[in-house]
C-alpha cells in the first residue's frame, strides 16, 4: 500500500524529520488562504500515487496567493498517468542548492535492508541506477543491530555531503529507519532530501510503500489508504477478506487457499486457457464469502467461464455449494461453471450441485480441461 507525499511527509516529522511547512487541501481557494498563511514562495504539489510529477506539470511555484489559488484550479484539473489529482500539497518553497536521494528498501538477495544514498537525487533513482550506478552509494541494515552511526556518516562522506551536515544526515537516517521498521514499511524514500541555501537538510518530497500483511498492526495507516488507485473488485474483495487480484485471461478462478489457486492457474495454462484472475477464499470460507467471491468473478465482462476448485479441510463442501446456488440466485448469468469438489462434506456438496445441473468434476485436471472448453467455445 502507497501513501501520499503529504502522508508520508507527516509520518517523517513525526520522527524528527524536518520537512517544509504547509497543509494539503482539495479546495484552490484554500490554497490561496494556505499561501498567504505561509507568506512569500510556495509550492503547488499534486497528491497523486505515482512518480515523475514534476515532469508532468503537477509540481508549481506560486509567488502569491492568488497565483496559488490560480495554480491549484490548474492542478486539481489534472489527471497524472491516469489519475485524478483531487488534493495538492501547499508548501513554503524551498531555496534547493543540491538535490539528494535518500532511501530504505528491502534487499531480498542479502535477506536485509539496504539504505541507499545519491548526491544525484531530484530524478528518478531507476535512471541513475542504470546510467551511473556509481553513484549510489549503498549500506545494508542489520535488523538486529540497526542504523550505526559510522554508517550514516560512511554515506555521507560517500556521497559527498558537506561536513557542516553530517551531523543533521546522521539524525535524518536514523529517523528514516526508524520510520521504515516502526510503520513496517517496504519503502521509506526521501527524493529529493534538499540542501538549502541557508545550508539546511529538508525532506522536500517524501513516498512510502507500506506491507499490506503488517497493516493490521497499524490501524492508523490502514486507514489512510486510497482507494482511488485500486479496482473496485478489489476493494470489494477485501471487505469479505478474499485475495483476489485481476488478470487478463478468461477463466475466473475460485479456489481455497492460495498454493492450491497456484496450482489451479498453472493447470489451466497446461490445458491452454488463461486465467482470468487469482482468488483465494482462503480457509474455512462460509456461504456468504463464496457468493461474494462469485460476485467478484462474475462482474469481470471478460470471463467466459469458471472454476471452482475447491479442497474440503475446515472449508466444508455443502457450505460451498450453498454458497454457488445462493450467489447464482442473486446475479444473473450464463457464464459456464465447472466445479471440482473434494474433502470434508464433499459428497452433499456435489449432490446439492448436481440437482441444480452445474457440471462437476473430481479430479482438477477433468475440471481444467472441461473449463478450458468452455471458455473457447464461449469466447
Ligand atoms: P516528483 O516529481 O513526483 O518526484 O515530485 P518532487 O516533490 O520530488 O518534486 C520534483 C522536483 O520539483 C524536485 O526535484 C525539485 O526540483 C522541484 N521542487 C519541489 N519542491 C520545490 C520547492 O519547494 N522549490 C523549488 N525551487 N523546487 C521544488
Ligand atoms: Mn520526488
Amino acid at each position: 500500500m502507497k501513501l501520499h507525499e503529504y502522508q508520508s511527509k507527516k509520518i517523517f516529522s513525526l520522527f524528527g524529520i524536518p520537512i517544509p511547512e504547509g497543509r494539503v487541501t482539495a479546495a484552490a481557494q484554500e490554497a490561496a488562504r494556505i499561501a498567504a498563511e505561509l507568506g512569500g514562495t510556495v509550492v503547488i504539489k499534486s497528491q497523486v500515487l505515482v512518480g515523475g510529477r514534476g515532469k508532468a506539470g503537477g509540481i508549481r511555484l506560486a509567488k502569491s496567493p492568488r497565483e496559488a489559488e490560480e495554480l491549484a484550479t490548474q492542478v486539481l484539473a489534472m489527471e497524472i498517468k491516469g489519475l485524478r489529482v483531487r488534493k495538492v500539497l501547499v508548501e513554503e518553497a524551498a531555496n534547493i542548492q543540491s538535490e539528494i536521494y535518500l532511501g530504505i528498501t528491502n534487499d531480498r538477495a542479502a535477506r536485509m535492508p539496504v539504505m541507499m544514498a545519491s548526491s544525484e537525487g531530484g530524478v528518478d533513482i531507476e535512471e541513475i541506477a542504470k546510467k551511473k550506478p556509481e553513484k549510489i552509494a549503498r549500506i545494508h541494515i542489520d535488523p538486529l543491530l540497526g542504523l550505526r552511526e559510522y554508517q550514516a556518516r560512511d554515506l555521507a562522506i560517500r556521497i559527498d555531503i558537506p561536513r557542516a551536515n553530517w551531523r543533521s544526515f546522521g539524525q535524518i537516517a536514523a529517523s528514516l529507519w526508524r520510520v521504515y521498521t516502526t510503520n513496517d514499511a517496504t519503502l521509506a524514500e526521501i527524493n529529493p532530501l534538499v540542501l538549502s541555501a541557508e545550508g539546511e537538510l529538508i525532506a522536500l518530497d517524501g513516498k512510502m510503500v507500506l506491507d499490506t500483511n503488517a497493516l493490521f498492526r497499524h490501524p492508523d495507516l490502514a486507514e489512510m489508504r486510497d482507494l482511488d488507485v485500486e479496482a473496485e473488485a478489489e476493494i470489494e474483495a477485501r471487505k469479505y477478506g478474499l485475495t483476489y487480484i485481476k488478470l487478463d485471461g478468461d477463466i475466473g478462478c475460485m479456489v481455497n487457499g492460495a498454493g492450491l489457486a497456484m496450482a489451479t492457474m498453472d493447470i489451466i495454462k497446461h490445458f491452454g486457457g488463461k486465467p482470468a484472475n487469482f482468488l483465494d477464499i482462503g480457509g474455512g470460507a462460509n456461504a456468504e464469502k463464496v457468493a461474494a467471491a462469485l460476485r467478484i468473478i462474475l462482474s469481470d465482462p471478460a470471463v467466459n467461464a469458471v472454476l471452482l476448485n475447491i479442497f474440503g479441510g475446515i472449508t466444508r463442501g455443502d457450505e460451498v455449494a450453498k454458497g454457488i446456488l445462493a450467489a447464482l440466485e442473486k446475479v444473473e448469468t450464463d457464464v459456464p461453471m465447472v466445479i471440482r469438489l473434494v474433502g470434508t462434506n464433499a459428497k452433499e456438496g456435489l449432490q446439492l450441485l448436481a440437482d441444480a445441473n452445474m457440471v462437476t468434476s473430481e479430479t482438477l485436471a477433468g475440471a481444467a480441461k472441461k473449463a478450458v472448453h468452455s471458455a473457447a467455445a464461449d469466447g
